[in-house]
């Protein structure tokens, strides 16, 4: 409901004053959280206030704590590091100045206060928390409040948000900053990655994280490093730099060109005496003579523009953080905003930082298993599945293995991390024993039999290209299911791996419904999605998704830069998605857009005209002379006769001599150039459980199935099992298998998409943002 009026006042009928500071080190991302926090503490029927410089400001108070209004936040979400300034303030350590501090809040009037930093900035907001009716009573005892000023604020309430590019808090997946550290890293490592190759040469790159591996781990699989150090996992056993010399030297035999090895700045060895950049420059010229470099990336990787996704965290969390605030009570403890399995959530603020504190102890210890445990699974998992893409042979992980022959093509258009996910599969599935085929041109290539043996080194540097290097293109199998039919068994291929978007699904089941014809399609068969759309069922995302939003967010940063200078222009800015609005709706809240068209929502003459009164009311709330540019985004199938140029013209004609209207069709640039990190990231964990997935039921039927292949290269598989054809999906924060047939009764097959689309409570967010109601 575009129109529902939100809650003006809390419980107690007071109209609430919410203060947001920035503390420890900056993150990219919090300003994002800042204007979530203003506009909906506003939205909420609240006063928002900034506290500037940090714990310093609410020591220091005066105009260091500025009431914020709606347009005070204008432009934030592009910024990097924290426009209201952050500091280590040595103060607030000390109890004369949360004394201050106190002191300060309750003259403002502000009972709640929402803090973004990381541990040591949450630690002190509790403290701050805990110790606050104590203070009340010094300040009056001391005079400097009196009994009727101190009354009403009895409870301070307290909200963590955690700004951190390090990814070090517990009880969160992600912290806001840390997945644009890591594009920042990654940008910097694939520079490197060019030089190295012309040169012939080794690179070691220095990135942060000193009590957490987590930016180290996800560079070394994003940029397809040779070997990555991180605190919590030291390499084991006394050998371990021979070990590792003899891995980089069975790379170097097989024709790799380049050496890349990430060290975290907190890296140890195993008696925690520290790995550092330098000690691994010398290992590397000493012992194999490598020409080798050493970068150490520095504070490069805290700064730029935040990340589609940081943006859109922050966003979500700041709005969270208000909600917590105003459902707060004195005997409920502060609360932690965090991201759980893909949802924003709230966990004790304390239990958090005592449970991130144990990480560090625990290394102390030595006890390096339980430092591990007490990461999020997945980030184990990830590093075992580093390492099984990386070494180039890994004689442990073929055990009990039945050799299979598998398939790998890419169906529909091309979309970041197709490749990244075909280098993936083809390591993983050599490391296991099987024989990797690359079937080029999607199914018309198979169709003219174009099917190639895939070698370790023949998918080198794939993590980076965008594209998709196999070929690709929308065909069906039903082109020439006999033909298809026919190569796959020509070709003994046992398993298939399709990596694609809609159309791969469509495939999937094509062959599944043609079973009982072609004996050849009764075999494992996994899906990876990978479509900008982000429209396959089964999964919250799809590859190349965020590579996308990415490419869309650059671009109308921009255009709304364009659109400002101007001075009084709205762009309509048409993206992709099909009959899907996730682009739309993720994009819109990412450049903060005033309007988002979607196909699910469609596009009415009353939306348009409700639109067009809210840009008049915004262009004349803009300060004299300094109009905004202004953003409406539209999904290309929203609408059939509203097209983008008949909504520009619209909004042109009935803005009058008030603002101008132009257009801007993004097209193929959503594509991206090189796929974003976390497309990386997402397709080497969907390859390599994937290719677990056709083993596994592969070994199913081992035993008991008749056989229907006359291959001498590997066991015979026959599964006509529909559990055995399935979509790989990131659900939460698992990999996820369904298959094809169930998925059907969730799928909308009319407008290629899911019947649910979980994100429709971004889109809720985004229109709360648009629009100011006070
Ligand atoms: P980063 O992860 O970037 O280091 P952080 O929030 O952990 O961020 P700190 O320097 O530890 O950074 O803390 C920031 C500020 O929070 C400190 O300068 C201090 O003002 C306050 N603070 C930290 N720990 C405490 C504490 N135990 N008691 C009171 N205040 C604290």
């Amino acid at each position: 409901d575009l129109d529902a009026e939100p809650a003006s006042t809390d419980t107690t009928g007071r109209k609430r004053k919410i203060a947001i500071l920035t503390s420890g080190g900056d993150a990219p991302g919090m300003n994002a959280a800042v204007r979530g926090v203003v506009r909906a503490a506003i939205s909420r029927g609240c006063d928002a206030y900034a506290v500037h410089e940090g714990y310093q400001g609410l020591v220091d108070g005066g105009k260091m704590i500025k009431k914020m209004g709606w347009d005070d936040v204008q432009g934030y979400l592009s910024v990097g590091g924290t426009v209201i300034g952050t500091a280590r303030c040595k103060a607030f350590r000390e109890r004369p100045g949360r004394l201050l501090a106190a002191k300060n809040l309750v003259k403002e009037g502000i009972d709640a206060l929402i803090v973004c930093g990381g541990d040591g900035s949450l630690t002190g907001a509790d403290l701050f928390r805990s110790e606050w009716p104590s203070l009340l009573e010094e300040l009056i005892s001391t005079g400097d409040l009196t009994v009727e000023e101190a009354e009403p604020f009895t409870h301070l309430n307290i909200v963590g948000l955690v700004g951190s590019i390090d990814n070090d808090m517990s009880s969160t997946d992600i912290t806001i900053g840390a997945v644009t550290c890591l594009h920042r890293i990654c940008e910097s490592i694939d520079s490197i990655s060019s030089t190295a190759s012309s040169h012939s040469r080794a690179f070691v790159v220095e990135v942060m994280g000193r009590h957490c591996g987590w930016l180290a781990l996800m560079a070394g699989i994003a940029t397809g490093a040779d070997f990555i150090f991180i605190p919590e996992r030291p390499p084991s056993g006394e050998d371990w730099e021979d070990e590792m010399c003899a891995e980089i030297k069975r790379h170097r035999d097989l024709g790799k060109r380049k050496t890349i090895v990430i060290v975290s700045e907190g890296a140890i060895d195993s008696n925690l005496k520290p790995i550092t950049a330098k000690d691994m420059m010398d290992l590397l010229t000493d012992r194999l003579h490598l020409d080798t470099r050493m970068t150490i990336l520095g504070h490069v990787q805290r700064g730029g523009s935040p990340s589609a996704f940081d943006r859109n965290l922050a966003t979500m969390q700041g709005v969270e953080a208000v909600e917590a605030v105003l459902a707060s009570t004195p005997d409920v403890p502060s609360a932690m905003i965090g991201m759980n399995e893909n949802k924003i959530s709230r966990t004790d603020l304390m239990k958090a930082v005592a449970l991130t504190g144990e990480v560090a102890k625990a290394i102390q210890r030595k006890d390096f298993v339980g430092a591990m445990d007490l990461r999020d699974p997945a980030f184990n998992q990830q590093y075992e599945q580093f390492l099984a893409t990386t070494l180039a042979s890994n004689d442990e992980i073929k055990k009990n293995v039945q050799p299979l022959r598998i398939g790998i093509i890419n169906v529909g258009a091309p979309a970041g991390g197709m490749n990244a996910a075909v280098r993936a599969a083809v390591r993983y599935a050599r490391n296991r024993g099987h024989t990797p085929f690359a079937i080029l041109n999607g199914f018309p290539g198979l169709i003219a039999g174009q099917v190639k043996e895939m070698q370790w080194m023949d998918v080198d540097g794939w993590m980076a290209h965008g594209g998709s290097e196999l070929g690709t293109n929308r065909d069906q199998p039903s082109l020439d299911l006999g033909m298809v039919s026919y190569q796959l068994q020509k070709f003994n291929i046992q398993s298939l791996m399709l990596i694609g978007g809609f159309e791969a699904y469509t495939a999937c089941l094509e062959m599944y419904n043609a079973r009982n014809v072609y004996p050849a399609f009764c075999m494992p068969m996994v899906h990876i999605p990978a479509t900008i759309s982000n429209n396959v069922p089964g999964t919250e995302y799809s590859l190349g998704c965020d590579t996308s939003l990415n490419a869309i967010m650059t671009a109308c940063d921009a255009i709304k830069q364009s659109a400002t200078a101007s001075r009084k222009r709205v762009f309509v800015v048409e993206v992709h998605g099909g009959k899907s609005g996730f682009l739309a709706v993720m994009s819109g809240l990412t450049v903060g857009a005033t309007s988002v068209y979607i196909p699910e929502e469609g596009i009415s003459l009353a939306r348009l005209q409700k639109d067009v009164q809210h840009l008049c009311k915004r262009y004349s709330e803009d300060a004299e002379g300094k109009s905004q540019g202004r953003i409406i985004i539209r999904c290309e199938a929203a609408s059939k006769t509203y097209t983008t140029d008949i909504v520009a013209s619209i909004i042109k004609e009935e803005g009058h001599q008030q603002f101008d209207a132009r257009t801007a069709i993004l097209g193929h640039i959503q594509q991206g150039n090189s796929p974003s990190p976390l497309d990386r990231i997402r397709a080497m964990r969907l390859a390599v459980c994937s290719i677990d997935f056709l083993e596994e039921h592969t070994s199913d039927i081992s035993s008991s199935s008749s056989t229907h292949s006359s291959a001498s290269s590997g066991p015979a598989v026959y599964n006509k099992d529909p559990e055995s054809i399935a979509v790989a999906g990131i659900l939460g924060s698992n990999v996820s298998f369904t298959s094809v047939e169930s998925l059907l009764k969730d799928t909308d097959m009319k407008n290629r998409k899911p019947k649910q689309s979980w994100w429709m409570d971004y889109r809720r967010t985004g229109i709360l943002l648009a629009r100011s109601k006070h």
